[in-house]
């Protein structure tokens, strides 16, 4: 069996079922295993650990399927695996909720680099590690065979992809051609949460096409806007704008710099039946309008701040720090007292404890004496492995201003 040998001391995070080994453990190879390729993962004495894939151009050199000698890494493995992420959603989302859910979360699923999201009667998949990109013939049948869902769409064309040595790749996958002429091969979805109807765009859209995992704090949205002057930053397709309204907003005004995503965003007011509303749409620069805002003295009972990552990694975390800073710090300035700050970050490299100092600097800064009423987090079809705390991504604060 072809193996990899680990430096002393480097077997310590794989006893503790970190799912990545990083290039620099490595001691020995030994054979000469393919990109993706199955194998054991051995302590510097040269007993077993581990069953992984191997990734020669990454720095993370190989991503674990199984600390289980016994187990086999074939189809059965990852039926098994797929089936219990599968398994999981269903214990904890009711149908009714939503069919719009991330079914696979990659590591902390135990299958490494394997996003697979639902709208509704189509998949949107994303191949991100060697590992998933070896198996993903037997991935594909698997999840089609699972899930009966016949449409899948692939969304690989991301960066991460270029760590591990391949090619962006997007494009319908399996049992989806559909006639072409001037019907385009993938249309969008049409999906449900909580009562709502969106649109999803997985050939065009961002990420998979929506922001699923803010499911549940779109709800809780819901449920603190009645009544409200309500601004909604970074709002792509308007979810978060939505559900205000279904919630009883007094008035939602809704900013995004990306044009595509704020026709779609009207298509959605109109899906709802909140043509007529007081709901307005604004194609600008987030930092420039919120200065305009303050100029011109606007105020806001609710102010949603749900930016893009600004940073990607921990090294860019202090630039990030300062876009955090500046946009919550003019969001204070622009709440009525016993207003509402709904702040997230969704960059890996900010943790939440930093997070947490930010958002308290900017209220310093504005003058404003604030609390924390929620913290909120990624949706629960995103888990966290406990052996994978790099899965934590999004985080939340809602603020009271006193
Ligand atoms: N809250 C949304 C997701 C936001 S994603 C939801 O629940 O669906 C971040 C959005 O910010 C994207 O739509 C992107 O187009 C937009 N964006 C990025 N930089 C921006 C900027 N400087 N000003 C305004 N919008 C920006």
């Amino acid at each position: 069996m072809k193996s990899i040998l680990l430096r002393p001391g480097r077997d310590h995070s794989v006893l503790q079922r970190h799912p990545w080994v990083f290039s620099g453990a490595i001691a020995q190879m030994q054979g000469q295993p393919e990109p993706g390729e199955t194998v054991a993962i051995r302590a510097p004495q040269g007993n077993f650990l581990a069953w992984a894939a191997y990734s020669p151009a990454s720095k993370i050199a190989a991503r674990i399927w199984s600390w289980n000698e016994n187990e086999t890494i074939d189809a059965d493995f990852f039926h098994r695996r797929i089936q219990a992420a599968l398994d999981l959603r269903r214990s904890v989302i009711p149908v009714e909720e939503t069919n719009a859910i991330r079914l696979v979360h990659a590591e902390s699923d135990g299958l490494p680099g394997l996003v697979v999201d639902q709208y509704a009667d189509r998949l949107v998949v994303q191949f991100l590690a060697t590992g998933v990109e070896r198996w993903r013939d037997t991935l594909l049948d698997l999840l089609v065979e699972l899930t009966g869902i016949q449409k899948v769409y692939e969304r690989s064309g991301v960066d991460v992809r270029s760590l591990e040595g391949l090619a962006a790749r997007e494009g319908p996958l399996r049992s989806i051609e559909e006639p072409m002429g001037d019907q385009a091969p993938f249309q969008p979805a049409l999906i449900h949460e909580n009562g709502l109807r969106f649109l999803v765009d997985p050939v065009h859209g961002q990420k998979t096409g929506f922001y699923i995992d803010q499911r549940r704090n779109r709800m809780r949205l819901g449920q603190y806007s009645a009544g409200r002057d309500v601004l909604n930053c970074f709002c792509y397709t308007g979810a978060f704008s939505i559900y205000a309204l279904a919630g009883g907003a007094k008035s939602v005004l809704s900013i995004d710099s990306s044009a595509e995503a704020l026709e779609v965003a009207r298509k959605n007011s109109a899906q709802n039946g909140f043509d007529g509303s007081p709901m307005d749409w604004m194609q600008a620069d987030v930092f420039q309008a919120l200065r305009a805002f303050r100029d011109e003295g606007r105020q806001y009972d609710l102010i949603i701040l749900d930016p893009p990552k600004f940073a990607q990694t921990a090294a860019q975390a202090e630039r990030a720090a300062r876009g955090y800073k500046d946009i919550n710090l003019l969001a204070f300035k622009l709440l009525r007292p016993g207003g509402l700050l709904f702040t997230f970050s969704c960059s890996g490299g900010i943790s939440a404890e930093l997070f947490q100092k930010i958002i308290a600097g900017a209220a310093l800064d504005a003058g404003v004496d604030a609390e924390i009423i929620e913290h909120l987090a990624q949706g629960v079809d995103h888990p966290v492995a406990l052996n994978f705390p790099e899965g934590t991504y999004l985080k939340g604060l809602v603020c009271h201003v006193k």
